[in-house]
């Protein structure tokens, strides 16, 4: 679970180290911290969308956390009857934080919703019930590629921080983008 390898560059730059749990307002029983280790934080892009129409000024981190948690009620840890969102609670601060995107939905076309509630910062305690790391607290992290998959290929848009610029890499195929963000 938790690796501690020195060598290994993944856990070291990508993992988050969570728990959740989960705390009944009306009876103030809480369950007992379950800590687990996550490379990629998914997210449904269909309680994503929902989430934008419902939230239109919320920023990409709190609009992230509404749609991981929406939906997932738990019973109350003592009974009480109660049905109580899960709290997740990051622990450290992890350098890269990588989104996976969950394509859910049959029925429509999410993708250029998906991309207009993409927003190019990210705060880690936007994205998490609580953070307790202090860098974590106040870490902003900036989008700097996107992986993306669709009939069985994949490309990726990465941002070269040097000269700032979206380079698209397909294949052999290497580009530079010449449009804003907003446009990608
Ligand atoms: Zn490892
Ligand atoms: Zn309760």
């Amino acid at each position: 679970d938790a690796c501690t390898s020195k060598s290994c560059i993944t856990h070291q730059k990508f993992a988050m180290a969570l728990y959740e749990q989960s705390v009944c307002r009306s009876c103030g029983a809480s369950s007992d911290p379950l800590p687990f280790t996550e490379l990629v934080h998914y997210v449904s892009t269909t309680a994503l969308c929902q989430q934008v129409l419902e939230k239109r000024d919320e920023r990409f981190g709190e609009l992230l956390q509404a749609a991981s948690t929406v939906g997932d009620l738990r019973n109350c840890p003592s009974n009480c009857g109660q049905r109580i969102k899960i709290r997740r609670v990051l622990m450290n601060s992890p350098e890269i934080v990588t989104i996976g995107f969950v394509w859910d939905s049959e029925q429509s076309d999410l993708t250029e919703d998906v991309i207009r509630s993409l927003g190019p910062h990210l705060n880690l305690s936007g994205l998490f019930y609580r953070v307790t790391d202090e860098r974590a607290k106040k870490s902003e992290l900036l989008l700097v590629g996107m992986i993306c998959y669709s009939s069985r290929h994949y490309c990726a848009f990465t941002y070269h921080t040097k000269s700032s610029k979206w380079v698209f890499f397909d294949d052999a195929t290497v580009k530079e983008v010449r449009l804003d963000f907003r446009v990608i």
